[in-house]
């Protein structure tokens, strides 16, 4: 089952944080399950999380992998110890990577074939910035970030992609639930129609989502999950989140 909604937990954490996090987590979840939820940590409690007795059964990824397998790279972690230590999945792309640590569109595709190279679930992301919006080209802008990653793939064979506009990350502001759905929707036909051989498990949106909002992002036929930064960092806040997810879609 794919992977649907996902905490985003960037350069936050420790270890007695996620001891705690897991047990207001399990407090508060009503769901039946939680196979479909993940936690993205810093990848230093990867192994922690994965094995933690209080982990109800959440997948745990990174945040980021590098785009070669093994070698000279002070500081990097592979897609193979991601899974070595209990992850499932990786982020892959955040705009906060492309922006700090520029990352090209040839890096990413690199580091998607070495997530699926490992069995990791690659999370694409893929998001337009405020100047792009207002210029009116996110759509042109979505295709050439698909494309220009997707086509220099050549071992990729399974990915969610995170729809993640650069201005919503932790502005409070997001794009219309419509104007969402659409861009699903187009993000869907393009990786049908371009790259046929390739599962897209999911579309999940990310950009401020938060307990107020999640319900009316959540209805949106084409909104597959969710990717949650901010509003993930307490285990009762995603708990509820997770609650309001099951009654709209289920889990
Ligand atoms: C993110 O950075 O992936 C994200 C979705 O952040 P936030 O929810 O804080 O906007």
């Amino acid at each position: 089952m794919s992977l649907k909604l996902i905490a985003n937990w960037k350069l936050h954490g420790s270890k007695s944080f996620c001891t705690q996090w897991l047990k207001d987590f399990k407090k508060d979840f009503q769901g039946p399950n939680t196979s479909s939820l993940g936690i993205a940590s810093p990848s230093i409690f990867i192994n922690n999380l994965a094995l933690h007795s209080d982990n109800p059964g959440i997948s745990i990824g990174s945040q980021n992998i590098d785009q070669v397998a093994s070698g000279a790279r002070t500081g990097e972690i592979s897609s193979a110890m991601v899974k070595d230590c209990g992850g499932n999945f990786s982020i892959v792309g955040h705009s906060e990577r492309r922006i700090f640590f520029n990352e090209s569109n040839l890096d990413i595709s690199k580091k998607l074939d070495l997530a699926s190279e490992s069995l990791i679930t690659p999370i694409f992301c893929i998001g337009e910035s405020l100047t792009e919006k207002q210029k009116g080209i996110t759509g042109k802008v979505l295709e050439q970030q698909i494309i220009g990653a997707l086509e220099q793939c050549l071992k990729l064979q399974s990915l969610i992609i995170a729809y993640e506009p650069v201005w919503s990350i932790g502005s409070g502001k997001t794009p219309e639930p419509k104007e969402i759905n659409s861009i699903h929707e187009n993000i869907k036909d393009i990786v049908q129609s371009r790259f046929s051989e390739l599962d897209l498990q999911a579309v999940l949106y990310g950009g401020s989502v938060n307990m107020e909002n999640a319900s009316s992002i959540f209805k949106e036929t084409e909104v597959d999950g969710a990717l949650i930064g901010g509003a993930s960092l307490k285990g009762k806040d995603f708990a509820t989140i997770g609650n309001i997810f099951n009654d709209i879609k289920g889990l």
